[in-house]
């Protein structure tokens, strides 16, 4: 983390898990033991129907509601889809897009990128995901990989708006699998997507871009990992369904920093 240049952002991803009264529930025991200290963003981001319990019930506290993911196109005839004005106009701050998961059923890099620009359009704050298969990490192409999702994630971004994205690093291997990336392996992929960003835009807005680490990341590991230069935070699955141990993360994010 470096605090001083970017924002430190903790974000849940609890991707098809709780109902919302299960959602109340959670945000009720959430709130009772959230640390008070200001030292990252919190993020949560929930299933399309749990946003709006969720936005209700967090509305005094500092955890920004978000989308899993949102469709590219601003309305019109694509059933079961979720527009990124509707998810703004339902209280959310944030949007997941691209999620290994989510590319699994089909999402394209030219989908991701088409996705961040609408999630944009409607000052959403889009956390894109990239991240190599096993098999990339052993064929050694797993910087060209990730140069190739970023660059096709932010083609065509005006410069001024590349800041407000938060981009994270979740090799495919490592979700929900319990097998978490080391602290210098992440750390080695999150500094390369920063170069890449420098390359692209300058270092000013390579800067200050926030990149967090996804995989398996849980209240045991998450110290180490957000102890490296360029992990500015977490994107959490499993961890994040368990109020105390999602709040042991972001009492992780509480430590000195460059
Ligand atoms: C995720 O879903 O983005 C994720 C990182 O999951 P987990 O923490 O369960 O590996």
């Amino acid at each position: 983390m470096n605090r001083k240049y970017r924002k430190t952002v903790i974000a849940g991803n609890w991707k098809m898990n709780k109902t919302p009264s299960e959602t109340k529930e959670f945000m009720a025991e959430l709130k009772s033991i959230m640390p008070k200290g200001r030292w990252c963003d919190v993020a949560l981001c929930v299933p399309a129907v749990c946003i709006p319990t969720a936005v209700r019930t967090m509305r005094e506290t500092r955890v920004g509601i978000g989308g899993e993911n949102c469709n590219a196109n601003p309305s019109g005839a694509y059933t079961g889809e979720i527009a990124a004005n509707m998810l703004t106009d339902a209280g959310c701050k944030y949007v997941i897009i691209g999620h290994s998961e989510r590319r699994a059923m089909g999402e394209t890099d030219a989908d991701v990128n088409a996705k961040i620009k609408a999630a944009m359009a409607a000052e959403l704050i889009p956390i894109v995901c990239v991240g190599e298969s096993l098999e990339q990490r052993e064929a050694n192409v797993t910087n060209d990989w990730i140069t190739l999702q970023i660059k096709m994630a932010l083609n065509g971004i005006p410069e001024e708006k590349i800041r407000k994205i938060i981009v994270a690093y979740e090799p495919i291997w490592a979700i929900g699998t319990g097998r978490t990336a080391t602290p210098e392996q992440a750390e080695e992929v999150c500094e390369h997507i920063r170069t890449v960003i420098r390359k692209l835009f300058g270092a000013k807005i390579a800067r200050a871009v926030s990149i967090l680490y996804g995989g398996s990341m849980n209240e045991k590991n998450a110290f180490e990992l957000l102890a490296q230069p360029d992990i500015d935070g977490g994107l959490i699955g499993g961890a994040s369904l368990v109020p105390e141990k999602f709040v042991k993360i972001i009492e992780a994010a509480n430590q000195p920093t460059i």
